[in-house]
């Protein structure tokens, strides 16, 4: 039985619906049973024809934006061509519909919006947030991926306009991970836009107020928890680009209620650990012989930080010690215990150390062998800081992880030229391949989509109950552990994005056997795991 005997849709309903939609595809025996004939040109294509003609016409079109809009207008359509198209080559597409593109997609999203792909719930809708929810079509939602939409990416407040963010990282879940997308529900809490920008612009699409703060805020985001397990009592959340003042404790707030994780926070955290152990595993180097300096102590830094302690613990280093080997750096300059203005998730960081305002000092003072960037300021990784890791180490770890790639704190080009090749590279928007000196150095990106959407289907196929700490640090482990010699070789710590569902596979196996023995899992323990994995993954049918 096919998806289309299961609904009850006939004619143009299906033909309108991206669930069912294969247009011209239909064969004509369904276009007999399904009341199609005449609504489609006689022609049927097989689906690589259709395939062929997509990607003709994405490889017309010159700028981004424009084929993510010729995408997005896909997804809208037909949902299985969209999802064969991205799977077929997650490397070409992937930056079209995620990072870089999806960042100048929320900054125009109110000129180029089509139709809803997701819900906004906005402060209007207050006391009425479960009436909302209902509304969504599907009953059974297990994957909800929200923003208040504060902070976009490096872009800063984009209001509702945040709403590509979600819509972006769940058509992940499902491309790299077969996380099914209609049991995805991508959403925007309209709390209003402090950008005097939008509230000026007549195309806005959100609410034209300030935003919501305090009690109000607060009880707004309570509000939509409680309705989530009311209308989806089996559904998880995932919290997305809210900004450092409430993402930590949304977090905290409802990680003991509800099975849900913050990606800024974990998912780069976990991401950023695996670049760092294999980097490791690349020059030969142990944990205990590093100093990481962070630049930028927002939510991905401190998250990054807070987990690799928590790995260097876990290899026997004191929980103190291993902090003592991370430093922040943040717009005041080097965090350290005599500053008074801390935020408690810098504390822990704060060391016993002399002021010190600048990058450069901090990195000849601390002697740190590793540097990333979570800062959102371009250009910040000078050549002076870079020449000055190099000097503190053969092999320096040099992550410039800020999005999008004009913000990144530095390129591939200056890292491995100002350190002779030496560089271990990885960035969090993608850059080009660099030759120097004949050797073609490949830059890793370390992109969160190497470890959200495994963890997604993790949780989807055993209903974890909770998402903890631990589980991103088995993560990010499985995902270090895959990199192959060869890839090494190349200057790879990450397998080649081409690889993305094998990666995402691997992260999923981890964590749902993580699941299973850390009796988080709501489903009974199968005897073959990586079965029980696959039966989950969803396949775009056609
Ligand atoms: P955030 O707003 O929580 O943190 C940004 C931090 O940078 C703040 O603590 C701020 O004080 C600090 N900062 C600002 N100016 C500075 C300066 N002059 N010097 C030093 N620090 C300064 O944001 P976030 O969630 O931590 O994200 C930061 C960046 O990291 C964004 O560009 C985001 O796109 C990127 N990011 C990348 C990945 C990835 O590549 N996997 C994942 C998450 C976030």
């Amino acid at each position: 039985m096919t998806i289309h005997d299961q609904t009850t849709k006939r004619g143009l309903d299906m033909l309108r619906d991206p669930r069912y939609n294969k247009g011209t595809a239909f064969t004509r025996e369904e276009r007999e049973k399904y009341g199609l004939m005449g609504l489609l040109p006689d022609m049927v294509s097989p689906l690589d024809m259709q395939i062929l003609r997509i990607e003709g016409h994405i490889k017309s079109l010159t700028e981004p934006i424009d084929k993510y809009v010729y995408l997005s207008d896909l997804q809208e359509r037909n949902e299985s061509l969209f999802y064969h198209i991205l799977m077929g080559n997650p490397e070409a597409y992937m930056p079209v519909v995620y990072t870089p593109t999806v960042g100048l997609a929320c900054q125009t999203f109110g000129r180029i919006y089509r139709r809803p792909k997701g819900l906004f719930i906005s402060a209007r809708h207050r006391g009425r947030i479960a009436e909302v929810l209902r509304n969504w079509p599907e009953s059974d939602v297990r994957w909800i991926c929200v923003t208040d939409g504060e902070r976009i990416l490096g872009l800063g407040d984009l209001g509702a306009q945040g709403m590509g963010i979600p819509v972006g990282k769940l058509a992940l879940y499902t491309a790299c991970a077969g996380v099914p997308p209609h049991m995805t529900l991508p959403i925007v809490l309209d709390v209003g836009t402090n950008n005097e920008d939008l509230l000026n612009d007549p195309f806005y699409i959100g609410m034209r107020e300030r935003r919501l703060t305090g009690d109000e805020y607060d009880s707004f985001i309570e509000e939509f928890v409680a309705a989530v397990q009311t209308v989806f009592p089996q559904c998880s959340i995932q919290w997305e680009d809210f900004a450092n003042h409430n993402a930590g404790h949304i977090l905290e707030r409802y990680r003991d209620h509800i099975s849900s994780f913050n990606d800024d926070i974990q998912g780069t955290a976990a991401v950023g650990v695996a670049g760092i152990l294999s980097a490791l595993r690349m020059k030969n180097e142990e944990l205990k012989d590093q100093v990481f300096m962070f630049f930028g102590a927002g939510s991905a830094g401190t998250g990054i930080a807070d987990l690799l302690c928590r790995v260097m613990h876990k290899e026997g280093i004191p929980l103190a010690e291993a902090r003592k080997k991370c430093w922040l750096v943040d717009s005041k300059g080097l965090v350290v215990a005599t500053r008074e203005d801390l935020a408690e998730t810098k504390q822990p960081f704060a060391h016993e150390h002399q002021h010190v305002h600048t990058l450069v000092e901090a990195v000849r003072l601390t002697k740190a062998t590793a540097l990333i960037g979570t800062s959102t300021i371009p250009k910040s990784f000078t050549q002076d800081v870079i020449q000055q890791l190099a000097i503190n180490t053969d092999r320096p770890i040099i992550f410039p992880f800020s999005n999008p790639t004009s913000k990144s704190e530095c390129s591939a080009e200056e890292a491995y030229t100002w350190t002779n090749g030496k560089a271990i590279f990885a960035s969090g928007s993608p850059f080009a391949p660099v030759v120097l000196n004949g050797h073609t150095h490949y830059p890793g990106q370390g992109n969160n989509v190497y470890i959200f959407p495994g963890v997604g289907l993790a949780v989807y196929a055993t209903q974890a109950s909770a998402i903890p700490d631990r589980a991103f640090a088995v993560a990010a482990r499985a995902l270090a552990g895959m990199v192959t010699a060869e890839q090494f070789e190349k200057g790879l710590i990450y397998p080649p994005m081409a690889n993305i569902r094998q990666a995402a596979i691997v992260v999923a196996n981890a964590v749902t056997r993580f699941f299973f023995d850390e009796g988080l899992a709501r489903v009974e323990r199968p005897n073959d795991i990586s079965a029980f994995v696959d039966a989950a993954v969803w396949e775009p049918e056609y």
